[in-house]
């Protein structure tokens, strides 16, 4: 078969870039190695932990704050077979719902491990070997768990996300490797049941890239949750039998500490994902880090051959690798798309939720800029009391000459939604005082937003 487009991984960058490359009239192919599409993000990343983390946060909910709003629960146990059951639906209904998109869009899925003979001829190693020739080609194969040199993952005590989203019991003692996104969504999934969960992070600080306000107000929050932090601790061992796994670490002052549990959860990042694709069979070869290097077209050093989402440089986002698919297909119509990186937000999906957008407040003053700073406690907000979702706050930092947003920094209930607002107002270049001057509606967490403008930009709030 001959081909306009053929995408190999059908993530969310892969599959995205699959119909947009269809919408241009391209003929399009998509190759994917496992009997489901949508990657990581749709089989065991995004969607997956997001049910668990609903399911968890309902159970939370109705055992600590039921009561508070006049509600009596009796007899209430969590039940993770019927929670796990629930996001398997979750992923399928998801994933079949990208099966339905490419019939849809008239693209051709090709299940098998794809690879490159050449430049223009691909071959599909599956159930039969098929071989597809092809004008360009998308690579978007996408990430997989990284570990430390050290630790063997077994999969049965030493535990990455994958088989942390089905374990089959509450654990009594979960160890996490990685105060990061995933360390702390998946921790908070199982310290909601009721196990008692450990992270060990190698910095001075949780969600270590994100603005340190954020980190700090997490533990906090998260301390109150059940959770005990080791940071700064370096790793040294993980050793697991049968039923426990111990995990050796060095403490700041130099001594060593000893963590024993049930199970271990390795969370120290991902790295991308190459193996397979015949890359020397097309003079290709990856960076250091395992990336594939792309210029600003997002073509590699081969003429049509192009790599989006977590295969290459960036944040390893499911948003940014749609928007780079996206990206792809419109250059291949000649088109002239754009993405703004830097105003790519990041989300964690804890209770309360953390988001943002821009510069953080140690990269403006790594940068010598000259900026303003405005803050205000969801604590202060008659929306956040009525909820009783008083912890977390706003941050905006803006130009301190040109009033210009640079950075909005959330962490409170519904951080992830509001985070667009801060976007869309930074994509318009919009002044703290242009968001203080718009009406936000009343009682809404987003009235926390305008009052941190109003704070950054004149340092007149109203409610504080
Ligand atoms: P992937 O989704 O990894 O897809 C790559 C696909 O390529 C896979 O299906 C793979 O099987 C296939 N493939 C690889 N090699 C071949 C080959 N040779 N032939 C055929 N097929 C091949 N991001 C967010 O933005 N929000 C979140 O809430 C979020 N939560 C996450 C939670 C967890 C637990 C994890 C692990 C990740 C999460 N992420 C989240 C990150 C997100 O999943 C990734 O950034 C995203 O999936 C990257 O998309 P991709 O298309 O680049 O690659
Ligand atoms: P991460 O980069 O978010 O966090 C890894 C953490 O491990 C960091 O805090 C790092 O300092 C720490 N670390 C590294 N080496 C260590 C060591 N030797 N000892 C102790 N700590 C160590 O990575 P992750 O949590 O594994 O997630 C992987 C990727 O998946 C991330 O890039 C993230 O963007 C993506 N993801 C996103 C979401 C989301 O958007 N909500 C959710 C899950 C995953």
């Amino acid at each position: 078969m001959k081909y306009d487009v053929t995408i190999i991984g059908s993530g969310p960058g892969g599959y995205v870039a699959a119909i947009r490359c269809a919408q241009l009239g391209f003929k399009t192919a998509l190759v994917e190695k496992y009997p489901t599409l949508g990657g990581t993000c749709l089989n065991v990343g995004c969607i997956p932990s997001k049910a668990l983390l609903d399911s968890t946060e309902h159970y939370h909910n109705a055992n600590t704050h039921f009561a508070d709003h006049g509600i009596k629960v009796n007899g209430l146990t969590p039940d993770l077979k019927q929670m796990i059951k629930r996001k398997d639906e979750v992923v399928k209904m998801t994933t079949d719902g990208i099966n339905y998109l490419m019939k849809k869009n008239k693209v051709e899925v090709y299940q098998g491990v794809g690879s490159f003979i050449d430049t223009h001829t691909i071959k599909v190693s599956g159930e039969q070997e098929q071989t597809l020739q092809t004008d360009k080609t998308i690579i978007a194969t996408g990430s997989k768990p990284s570990t430390l040199p050290f630790i063997e993952i077994d999969k049965k005590r030493i535990i990455t996300s994958t088989e942390a989203l089905q374990l089959k019991k509450v654990p009594e003692h979960l160890i996490v490797i990685g105060g990061g996104v995933i360390g702390l969504e998946l921790g908070s999934v199982y310290a909601r049941l009721g196990a008692k969960v450990s992270v060990v992070e190698y910095l001075d600080s949780l969600i270590p890239t994100m603005d340190r306000m954020l980190g700090k107000e997490l533990k906090r929050v998260l301390g109150k949750l059940g959770f005990d932090f080791y940071l700064k601790h370096k790793v040294t061992a993980v050793k697991s039998t049968a039923r426990s796994v111990t995990v050796t670490a060095d403490s700041p002052k130099g001594e060593t500490i000893e963590l024993k549990g049930d199970y271990c959860l390795v969370a120290v990042g991902r790295q991308p994902y190459t193996a397979g694709l015949g890359l020397e069979n097309i003079d290709l070869s990856t960076d250091k880090a395992g990336r594939l290097e792309v210029d600003d077209n997002l073509q590699t050093k081969v003429p049509g051959i192009y790599a989006i989402g977590d295969v290459i440089r960036g944040a390893m986002l499911a948003h940014k690798a749609e928007e780079e698919g996206i990206f792809v297909a419109e250059t291949l119509a000649g088109q002239k798309p754009h993405i703004h990186y830097h105003l790519i937000p990041a989300v964690v999906y804890t209770w309360p939720e953390v988001a943002a957008v821009g510069y953080t407040e140690e990269q403006l003053k790594e940068q010598g800029r000259a900026y303003k700073s405005g803050s205000f406690p969801y604590r202060a907000l008659g929306r956040a009391r009525a909820s009783m979702d008083i912890d977390g706050q706003v941050k905006v930092l803006a130009d301190k000459e040109t009033d210009e947003i640079l950075g909005v920094h959330i962490i409170g209930a519904r951080a992830a939604d509001m985070i667009a607002a801060a976007v869309t107002a930074m994509e318009y270049r919009a002044a703290a005082e242009d968001v203080a001057r718009m009406s936000h509606a009343h009682p809404t967490y987003m009235e926390a937003v305008k009052e941190a403008c109003l704070a950054a930009t004149a340092n007149r709030p109203i409610h504080i």
